[in-house]
């Protein structure tokens, strides 16, 4: 599932793309794709942001509406058009090219520009709303906690270290269950909790309520890097993850822990191990994470 970073290198991508366009016309291929989806609200309008509410994108049009679209687990954004001059060759992960197989929604953009909705799953959503209804917890959005500060101009709270410690102090819970809470932390998932968790050399396993003031503080400066990090490198490709350049994220290359079962802990040369919690795979190294 998409992550805070590769929603983040989507966003950015897409602002890059679409910002200035006006939609022309917008072709639905699959019949379930229709629900929610009034075109007359937005064929015309001109796309003046993109916005990031966790994993939630919004592409905010001239005349009020927002169109706001969840990947969930194997969504693809795609442009191609004068805006994109040099595209970079297709990723494997695009089934079929441009419409292709998993393609369900085609968004025509004036100067001929085109952005194609791909979903492989159809878990991914998209509907039309008023820009004005896009609010911090309102109907449309999950309850979504505070947001690391990685981004400057994110529409959610920014989590504050004060934020994060009183998060930490009230549970009890495993800390790596309690950075992927999504209602109280956005965006952290099993990638970078367990790469936080590396770097911050904190076992994922200990009760969040027992870290030392120094683990709090060292714990959310390693989830800003690695959030960071994600974000500079497009994110990682797992599944379908492309950007909407078309071309893969790079972080999986790059992973501190995260995947690296049996091989040697990048810090100490112990073999990393591999363990489940809270159903995700959970990666450490007994070693040096204490
Ligand atoms: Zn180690």
């Amino acid at each position: 599932m998409p992550e805070l970073p590769e929603v983040e290198a989507v966003r950015l991508q897409l602002a890059k793309f679409v910002v200035g366009s006006r939609i022309g016309e917008i072709e639905i291929l699959t019949p379930k794709y229709e629900v929610g989806m009034d075109k007359k609200k937005v064929v015309g309008a001109r796309v003046v942001n993109v916005r990031r509410f966790g994993k939630i994108l919004s592409i905010d049009l001239s005349n009020g509406f927002s169109i706001i679209i969840h990947l969930k687990l194997t969504g693809q954004l795609i442009y191609r058009g004068p805006n994109l001059k040099n595209p970079p060759p297709l990723s494997s992960r695009v089934a079929e090219g441009l419409p292709g197989k998993y393609t369900h929604i085609i968004f025509k953009l004036d100067r001929g520009g085109a952005l194609y909705f791909n979903d492989l799953r159809q878990f991914g959503w998209m509907k039309i709303v008023q820009s004005s209804e896009l609010k911090f917890q309102s109907d449309f959005l999950t309850k979504l906690g505070y947001e690391p500060p990685v981004v400057l101009d994110s529409p959610l709270p920014v989590l504050t270290l004060e934020e994060f410690g009183k998060i930490l102090a009230g549970t009890k819970r495993a800390i790596k269950i309690v950075l992927m809470d999504q209602t109280k932390i956005a965006g952290v998932g099993n990638i970078y909790a367990n790469d936080a968790l590396w770097l911050a050399e904190i076992n994922p396993l200990r009760p969040a309520n027992r870290l030392t003031s120094k683990e709090v503080e060292l714990l959310f400066k390693s989830i800003i890097k690695v959030l960071k990090n994600g974000i500079k490198m497009g994110g990682s490709s797992e599944n379908t993850f492309v950007v909407p350049d078309g071309s893969e994220g790079k972080y999986q290359n790059f992973t501190l822990v995260y995947g690296r079962e049996g091989l040697p802990c990048k810090r100490c040369g112990e073999k990393i191990r591999k363990i489940s919690l809270g159903g995700r795979g959970t990666y450490f190294c007994p070693n040096c994470q204490k």
